[in-house]
């Protein structure tokens, strides 16, 4: 069974679509990479996953159970099963408390185990993570951001988590603590744990993620295995993400996505009409919210080769 389904996510606001049509399943050990520029509905997918805002239409399940549109006393002793980890990590840490405190507060919260056993568990946690046991008498100003990601993924794992939500958790990090995040993630992942990893790096996306999911405008662009979309790069807008990357060589770059003006937007048009250099009069009329690849004119070897 599924650890998380979304089944036609919806969230409509103040006479706009946030985010709509969004469907997926995460499996067990299963990572999922969501990727997409500032303003395609990351966050809200995030905030909407984790209960903390309410879809208009469409639901979540956790474990096939209903997860979204329940109250919150019905899905607070179900939340230690779907922990998030954020951007920043001092800015998420509580600076008046000790590494001890922080990792002991969720058991105590959730009521589990005596204060020896807190104390051992976060012992536990902490050499699972890498982070210094002579470290966790201290307070997060003294700890370099490398080791206050640590802490913070340490205490994301204190529940014993079945899915992590990942908001952009390298970010803040320079490459060789990056670089550690990573293999942590990697070893995760490898015990078991299903991930949804929010991110702009789509090298680190490409590294950790079994799945790809591309968002725009809130809407599902497309969809699929993460290695075969990265490698074919057929939708446009991933292609054009992906021609943004620092320091790529792509062995043929006829057209740069969003450098040419194709054309207006259209009402039920394709989102992307307006930057797209493959849009045409079919994209007037949007793809179905229920095709993995949403666009008219995929880009193929022929399209690449022959720049049409
Ligand atoms: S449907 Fe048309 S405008 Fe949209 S991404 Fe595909 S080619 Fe571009």
């Amino acid at each position: 069974m599924a650890l998380l389904t979304l089944d036609s996510l919806a969230l409509h606001r103040a006479d706009r679509w946030h985010l709509r049509g969004i469907s997926f399943e995460i499996q067990p050990g299963e990572a999922w990479g969501i990727v997409g520029e500032s303003g395609a509905g990351k966050t809200t997918l995030m905030n909407l996953i984790l209960g903390l805002l309410e879809p208009t239409s469409g639901q979540v399940l956790l474990s096939g159970e209903a997860w979204s549109g329940i109250p919150e006393k019905v899905r607070r002793p179900r939340r230690p099963g779907i922990q998030a980890l954020f951007q920043d990590p001092l800015a998420s840490l509580p600076p008046h408390m000790t590494g001890f405190e922080i990792l002991e507060e969720p058991l105590v919260i959730h009521a589990r185990g005596d204060r020896k056993a807190r104390r051992q568990a976060a012992v536990e946690i902490a050499e699972r993570v890498r982070f210094p046991e002579s470290a966790l008498d201290q307070k997060p100003h003294q700890w370099s951001g490398g080791l206050a990601q640590r802490l913070a993924l340490a205490r994301a794992l204190m529940l014993s988590p079945k899915i992590l939500v990942l908001d952009e958790p390298l970010s803040a990090l320079d490459p060789t603590l990056a670089g550690h995040m990573l293999e942590l993630l990697l070893e995760l992942k490898a015990d078991g744990m299903a991930m949804l990893f929010v991110s702009h790096d789509l090298l680190a996306v490409r590294h950790l993620c079994d799945r790809l999911l591309v968002l725009f405008g809130g809407e599902m662009m497309a969809k699929g295995p993460t290695r075969s979309m990265l490698s074919e790069l057929r939708h446009p807008y991933l292609r054009g993400l992906w021609e943004a990357v620092p320091n790529l060589e792509i062995s043929s770059q006829p057209r740069r996505w969003g450098v040419e003006r194709a054309r207006d937007l259209e009402p039920g048009g394709c989102l992307l009409m307006d930057r797209c250099p493959s849009a045409s009069d079919h994209c007037k009329s949007a793809p179905g919210l229920d095709q993995d690849e949403r666009c008219h004119h995929p880009w193929t070897a022929q399209v690449v080769r022959d720049g049409v």
